[in-house]
């Protein structure tokens, strides 16, 4: 394949991707499919001789498309949303042209510069100070990883870094038990142990409880542990949770800990005024962190973390060998250096489409009518015989049981079958709970109405 084949297939391609998307509506949400039946399908080993493009598509059309859990399809009410608006798909095939890499300035100026003016646009969007700064990573995941590391590092006095953790103080990182599993990936993967994340009670909100926190850190101290930071949760994946961020960070301030705040999934809610208060006090955090790629409309992958000082991640992250150095530049910005991986995909494009194309008041429209969708839809499940509120709604995000835990089980399996609408479970109290969350890009009213229309029918 050349590349007057590759414009002559992209055209097809783009199509194929409109026509897709029209037509999600009519497709089951979730495929009913076995494991293995893809595989089965596909020979064991790559073609020692060129197969035609023509021959490769069709097989592609055969194959996925029927066998895909469609996260665009406006009625994808499970897990969050991983929205990717037509704009940001664009900006994603003009990156994919230039597949260009992105680890230094020189390497990809425009990536480069196109980044940190993001950075600034969201900051203000967000309504967080214009003093932060911030950088683009692929993940939550890798950007709360960062953070631990920096946690780590700051308090061994980069002592980590050189000699490793042998021989140091057994630090201690603190987090309620609604923050995100990647939190615990995080300190696997630091380094510090699972034993060493320690869960703070939450108060009756699932927020947070500071004056167990403080007393935690306190009696840490005093066992000979070393403190080293606090993650807190805006949005916590399972219902929502928000920890009260002002109180935890002054007292974890009042240790000198360092602070990171996972707002992966709610962060783009902030682009309204009006839900601000779930995160109040944030400006007092070292690190925040929240995904485009979830509510926002920047297609996967895309994480912005903010810093107010990228000072420490960047004396905890950055090496500069010869090879990756720049002669006679001090005064340029090299993100792999703030960043775990070393190369880094052009990210900034896809939002710099997004927030142009839809501009912050179409974005803030669709988040506030999902946010008011998700009330409307909750409010007839209510009514529903049998179904039982059991978390009040963050932002577009609740949770309802049905009867008892094998009948709420039953009715999801029900309801997934069903195709017409895909919702996800959690646990909460130690009860199985159906979650719902709206976020979809496309979504109408109409279609988050289907929720208790779906469940209606399957439970009548
Ligand atoms: C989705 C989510 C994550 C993980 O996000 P990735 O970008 O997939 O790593 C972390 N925290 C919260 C609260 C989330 O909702």
């Amino acid at each position: 394949m050349n590349h007057d084949e590759l414009a002559h297939w992209s055209k097809i391609a783009a199509d194929w991707a409109r026509d897709y998307h029209a037509n999600l509506r009519d497709a089951p949400v979730r495929p009913n499919i076995t494991p293995g039946e893809i595989k089965a399908q596909l020979p064991k080993t790559a073609p020692d001789t060129p197969e035609e493009i023509r021959r490769i598509f069709a097989d592609f059309e055969r194959l996925v498309p029927g066998a895909t859990t469609h996260w665009q399809h406006p009625r994808f009410f499970a897990y969050f949303p991983a929205n990717a608006s037509p704009a940001s798909m664009l900006a994603e095939q003009l990156a994919n042209a230039i597949a260009g890499q992105a680890m230094l300035w020189q390497t990809a100026p425009a990536a480069n510069e196109i980044e940190a003016v993001m950075i600034d646009w969201l900051l203000d969007a967000l309504g967080l100070p214009e003093t932060f700064t911030g950088t683009i990573h692929d993940s939550a995941t890798t950007a709360t990883l960062s953070a631990i590391l920096t946690m780590r590092e700051r308090a061994l006095d980069w002592a980590g870094n050189s000699q490793g953790l042998t021989n140091q103080p057994r630090l201690r990182i603190y987090a309620s038990a609604e923050t995100h599993s990647s939190v615990d990936k995080g300190i696997r993967i630091a380094g510090i142990g699972q034993q060493n994340l320690v869960k703070i009670p939450t108060t009756a909100d699932h927020g947070m409880d500071p004056v167990a926190l403080d007393a935690a850190i306190k009696a840490d101290i005093a066992a000979g542990f070393l403190p080293a930071g606090v993650v807190l949760c805006t949005g916590g994946t399972s219902i929502g949770a928000c920890d009260p961020i002002a109180d935890c960070v002054r007292v974890a301030k009042s240790h000198n800990l360092f602070t990171h705040v996972d707002a992966a999934w709610a962060g783009s809610a902030m682009i309204c005024p009006e839900f601000r208060t779930l995160w109040d006090g944030v400006e007092g955090a070292d690190s925040v962190v929240f995904n485009p790629h979830k509510w926002l409309g920047v297609q996967f992958d895309c994480a912005v973390q903010f810093m107010p000082d990228p000072t420490a991640q960047i004396q905890t992250l950055g090496l500069r060998p010869e090879y990756l150095k720049t002669q006679n530049q001090d005064d340029i910005v090299n993100y792999n250096e703030w960043t775990v991986p070393l190369g880094r995909r052009f990210r900034a494009l896809k939002i710099w489409f997004t927030l142009r194309a839809y501009g912050l008041e179409g974005l803030r429209e669709r988040i506030r009518n999902h946010v008011r969708w998700a009330l409307e839809a909750r409010e007839a499940i209510a009514e529903i015989d049998g179904c039982i509120l059991t978390t009040e709604p963050r932002l577009s995000l609740f949770t309802f049981a049905y009867r008892d835990d094998v009948e709420t089980a039953a009715l999801l399996e029900r309801i997934n079958n069903d195709g017409r609408i895909y919702l996800t479970q959690t646990t909460h109290h130690g009860k199985f709970v159906i979650r719902v969350q709206v976020g979809q890009f496309d979504c109408t009213r109409d279609d988050v109405m289907m929720i208790p229309q779906v469940i209606r029918e399957l439970t009548g």
